[in-house]
């Protein structure tokens, strides 16, 4: 059956040349779309020990197959690379309506590779694509950039930028689109490394070929959504309120992962966002419409305004400096999506300097005259400044807390995996979160296989015991699979819990791409676990192995402190136990590296020669 998506193009910034492409059709029956297509295509064409920020390394931006349709949440749409910050795969997802763009335009896919010798930008339309000179738009934040181009190519056109984070080349750099951001990793860097200001797309809407069978299946997941109550909730307050409940459960992780609560939580709940809620945003085709916007009203950061924060970034400038002004953390927010900065790893970096600042480690003199003392807002802010523009200790912290650590002989207090900073949710207190952390193929990220049963008390696939460990691998490799499969299409991570992800899910992939095996759900996580197992096999044939499968020590011997929640006490204990009973459910190597057998079940026969020699 012949595969209806897999359009490609390809943009080489080294000679200017540009072609287009079909995906052939063996990749589009085993990949699909979306982020099976990033890692095919970044497996086959970036060598093992290309440097990141070299023009060797590709940057793909990929939608989903059900992207540009009218099938709600799906325009997600992703960077992927090879990391400047972890040196593995890198996949980053963000929302608005790039996706839906890239679609109208005619592509699922592009390629960028090369370097241009000066800044550019790239304007794609239906009828061609062009590079051309950013030199103009070099040094300017995201919000102006936008702007710029929406006024150089009209109201149909939808932009993703880096902003001077992204020419400075700081490690996590993120790729912004609107205020949405695919933020991890730093993606933004490697487009900065590629002198890559921006891509412009100008392509009318059009959903006229979508199907009778697609319509009929979109008003079933709009009937099962409607009832939601996860929905429900989820329109009204956005992930507003996570902290609400990760301050219950223990796991909202303060000073640097020292405490599990925080002493102020009830300044920063859900209900004092919603006091300062001026707006909302949603993604292209999605009733949800969950971006929250805050304005500050009064006070020093008043005028200060985000699409957002988000969960995460409540955590991020609130929690690792015990700050409890959620004003700060809105005007942080706010230049971090202007600079073009990823929420989590600035603030866990600036949480990391916190405590070295507090132990004496670092001195006034070492962070440039900054009093950085726990609860000093102001000073975050200018850090969060100075990573941007890699000024004073900024350029250090820019480099990441790994990075930052090893230079300083502080390796102790950098909190992550494989290079990536570790999200808000404390490991010891959700174990399969944290062990998706220690496994995931990109470091420790929260979305990568997200524990909604030990987080929301999901109870698909089974109820979960959050303390339970090695118990629980199944779950992990379940919570894996299941996001690996959802992101082909690219559903967004929280429809996952409203209902019709993914019996529904799986036959609007069938009726799009014309493949009925795609209704078949074991088909379909066997293709979440075919784009899993080449992930890993691009980190192991990159050097990773069982050692990077790890967690930061305080992690595995402080316990945690809740203030008296359930999770008081606890610490993660079968970490080696864990990651043999996860291996042999993966069918991998007891090193962690996928078995021949398992290979050649998922069809990636062709990988075993690299895992051979690995
Ligand atoms: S739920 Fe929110 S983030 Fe997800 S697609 Fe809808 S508006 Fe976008």
């Amino acid at each position: 059956m012949e595969h209806r998506t897999g359009r490609l193009l390809r943009v080489d910034l080294s000679t200017g040349r540009v072609t287009r492409e079909m995906v052939d059709e063996q990749t589009a029956l085993d990949f699909v779309g979306g982020r099976g297509f990033g890692i095919n295509y970044l497996y086959r064409e970036v060598a093992p020990g290309t440097e990141p920020l070299s023009e060797k390394n590709k940057l793909i931006l990929v939608n989903g197959v059900l992207a540009g349709s009218s099938v709600q949440a799906v325009a997600r749409w992703m960077a992927i690379t090879k990391s400047p910050l972890t040196g593995t795969f890198f996949r980053s997802v963000a929302g608005a309506d790039f996706g839906a763009w890239l679609k109208f335009a005619g592509y699922d896919l592009i390629i960028i590779e090369g370097k241009a010798e000066k800044p550019v930008y790239i304007h794609l339309t239906a009828d061609g694509c062009q590079i051309l000179d950013a030199g103009h738009l070099w040094g300017k934040d995201t919000r102006v950039t936008q702007q710029w181009l929406s006024q150089q190519y009209g109201q149909n056109t939808r932009t993703a930028c880096i902003g001077p984070a992204g020419e400075n080349l700081v490690r996590y750099s993120a790729i912004v689109s609107g205020r949405r951001t695919a933020g991890r990793g730093g993606t933004g860097t490697v487009m900065g490394s590629k002198n890559l200001k921006a891509i412009a797309i100008t392509a009318q809407r059009s959903m006229s070929n979508e199907s009778e069978a697609l319509r009929n299946l979109i008003r079933r997941q709009v009937d099962i959504m409607r009832t939601n109550k996860a929905f429900i909730h989820h329109k009204e307050m956005g992930t507003t309120e996570t902290q609400d409940v990760t301050n219950r459960l223990g796991i909202f992780p303060v000073k640097n992962y020292r405490l599990g609560k925080h002493p102020d939580h009830e300044k920063l709940t859900g209900a004092e966002y919603r006091k300062l809620r001026v707006g909302e945003f949603g993604c292209y085709s999605c009733a949800a419409r969950c971006g929250k916007a805050h304005l500050v009203t009064s006070g020093a950061y008043k005028g200060a305004t985000s699409e957002g924060p988000e969960y995460e970034t409540i955590w991020s400038f609130s929690a690792p400096i015990e700050n409890s002004s959620i004003e700060a953390t809105i005007a942080a927010d706010e230049i971090c999506d202007d600079m073009g900065l990823d929420t989590i790893s600035t603030g866990a970096c600036i949480g990391f300097v916190y405590e070295l600042y507090e132990r004496g480690i670092l001195k006034k003199k070492d962070v440039d005259g900054l009093e950085l003392s726990y609860g000093n807002h102001e000073s975050m802010l200018a850090l969060v400044r100075k990573i941007a523009l890699r000024e004073g200790i900024g350029n250090l912290l820019a480099e990441g807390t790994a990075r930052a650590a090893a230079t300083l002989g502080a390796e102790y207090y950098a909190m992550h995996v494989k290079g990536l900073d570790l999200p808000a949710y404390d490991p010891r207190g959700a174990k399969s979160q944290g062990y998706n952390y220690v496994t995931s193929n990109i470091g420790a990220s929260h979305c990568f296989g997200y524990a909604r049963q030990e987080i929301f008390g999901a109870t698909v696939p089974r109820p979960v015991d959050r303390f339970a460990e090695a118990e629980n691998a199944d779950i992990v490799i379940y919570n894996q699979n299941l996001t690996a499969m959802g992101e082909v299409g690219i559903i967004c991570s929280f429809s996952q819990g409203w209902g019709w992800f993914p019996e529904v899910y799986g036959k609007m992939l069938a009726a799009v791409t014309g493949v009925e095996r795609l209704a078949d759900l074991g088909y379909l996580t066997t293709v979440g676990e075919r784009i899993f197992n080449l992930e890993r096999a691009f980190n192991v044939r990159e050097g990773f192995s069982r050692s990077h499968d790890n967690l930061p020590k305080r992690i595995t011997s402080e316990p945690l402190v809740t203030g008296g929640t359930p999770g008081e006490g606890q610490v993660v204990r079968e970490l080696d136990k864990f990651l043999d009973r996860y291996y042999q459910l993966r069918g991998w190597t007891k090193e962690g590296v996928p078995s021949a057998q398992k290979l050649k079940e998922l069809n990636l026969g062709s990988v075993l020669e690299d895992m051979a020699k690995s």
